[in-house]
């Protein structure tokens, strides 16, 4: 069989602990069998962060940017034990964080969905994506605890040194009080994500907010996106047989619990963080939801939504066997290889992706799983460690190509 060739190399972010284990044998048993893999390296495992003064994560972002398509393994965040654990320099930031503030990205998080393992909601027949404005609102304010009777306003200094005022409340006795703001500029890039990531998947965009309460604040995120969807995705969108729809944020919520899923939600920060945690439980588990961080410009970052599994990695050390769920990381993969065919027009390239994604579900669908989802199935289910799961599905791979 002749190997699949790339032309334009895919960024991969190596990273730490038990994915780190994973990302190599899935490269070894699923991709470099089949495929000619061009990738530019950069090493996000901790130590070598350490080593690089944090340099190297700005570098891998930076080289997303100049090539588009990036593919990323679950890294540590440090705390307080971790800089202990590594013997770290400092406690340097979340990788993730550091990528997003450099790609001025947008996080969709979807679920892989297999037969055996339902949604808690039984109509859910495809994927609910969820995209979370990652800016502003309430993780970025400033509250004050009035300890008795007072005026509060809002007040604002423009750059000529002229004040406006308005009253939010005059308070009769003690009470809080919460002053949280946006940008034109953030909701606009969260806005390009969300068309783009639309188009780029072939499906409908939701998006929801309490505008007719928050009727300067939330109205303000309705009407940007309505006036960049007007202006520059309309005809794009009405192409490729999707649409764009507003709602308010209840009614959205009603009728995505009624759906059959197959859209993107979009929703501000507040709703995209409680409701994204609902979305992934209610489809059933951590270790089978990606993740891929879109920038407004267009450049992409796959990877799993779970962390690095400590808990198994320990074990591993230990020189125990591990029945880690290695799906998402290979729908991160799959996922970048996808995009890069795509942009490259490489037929083969993209075939390969769902062959391999094909055969992941397939291998589930046959009873063949990791321990965390043999918990799940509503079959006759074998639980496999990590290796004899990555052997089945190279076997499935194998047959289908
Ligand atoms: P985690 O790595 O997601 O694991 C939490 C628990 O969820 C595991 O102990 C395991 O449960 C289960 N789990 C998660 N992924 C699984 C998989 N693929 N297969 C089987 N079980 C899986 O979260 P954490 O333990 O809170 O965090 C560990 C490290 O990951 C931290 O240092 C954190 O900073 C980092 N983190 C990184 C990212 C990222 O890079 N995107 C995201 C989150 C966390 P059982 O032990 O019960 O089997
Ligand atoms: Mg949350």
């Amino acid at each position: 069989m002749e190997k699949i060739q790339m032309t334009t190399p895919i960024v991969e972010m190596d990273g730490d602990e038990m994915t780190r284990i994973l990302w190599q044998k899935i490269k070894d048993q699923l991709i470099l069998p089949f495929g000619d893999l061009k990738t530019e390296n950069y090493d996000l495992g901790l130590k070598h962060r350490d080593e690089t003064n944090d340099r190297v994560t700005v570098e891998s972002a930076e080289a997303t940017l100049k090539y588009g398509v990036a593919v990323k393994c679950a890294t540590i965040t440090p705390n307080a034990q971790r800089v202990e654990e590594y013997h770290l320099k400092e406690m340097w930031k979340s990788p993730n964080g550091t990528i997003r503030a450099i790609l001025d990205g947008t996080v969709f998080r979807s679920p892989v969905l297999v037969k055996g393992v339902s949604p808690c909601v039984r109509n859910w027949k495809k994927p609910i994506c969820v995209a979370r404005h990652a800016y502003g609102d309430l993780y970025k304010n400033t509250e004050y605890r009035a300890e008795g009777p007072g005026k509060a306003e809002l007040c604002f200094t423009d750059s000529q040194g002229k004040e406006t005022r308005k009253t939010i409340m005059e308070l009769k006795g003690p009470g809080i009080l919460q002053g949280i703001h946006n940008t034109d500029s953030s909701i606009t890039s969260y806005a390009h994500s969300c068309f783009r990531y639309a188009l780029s998947t072939k499906q409908d965009l939701w998006f929801s907010t309490k505008d007719t309460i928050s009727k300067t604040y939330d109205h303000h995120f309705k009407d940007i996106f309505a006036e960049l969807y007007e202006k520059e995705y309309k005809e794009a969108f009405e192409k490729a047989g999707i649409t764009y729809f507003y709602t308010l944020i209840d009614d959205a919520v009603a009728r995505v619990i009624r759906s059959e899923g197959g859209f993107i939600w979009a929703l501000k920060n507040y709703d995209g963080d409680v409701m994204s945690d609902m979305i992934a439980t209610a489809f059933g588990s951590l270790a089978m939801m990606t993740s891929v961080l879109v920038s407004p410009n267009g450049q992409y970052e796959y990877e799993a939504a779970h962390g690095t599994v400590t808990r198994h990695y320990y074990r591993y050390l230990k020189g125990e066997e591990t029945s880690t769920n290695p799906v998402a990381t290979i729908f991160a993969w799959t996922g970048a290889l996808r995009k890069r065919g795509e942009l490259d027009g490489l037929t083969d390239l993209q075939r390969f992706a769902d062959c391999l994604e094909k055969a992941v579900i397939d291998t589930i669908e046959s009873g063949l799983m990791t321990k965390d989802l043999a918990l799940l199935y509503e079959g006759e289910a074998t639980a496999l460690n990590s290796d004899d799961f990555l052997a089945a599905i190279a076997g499935n791979l194998r047959a289908a190509l």
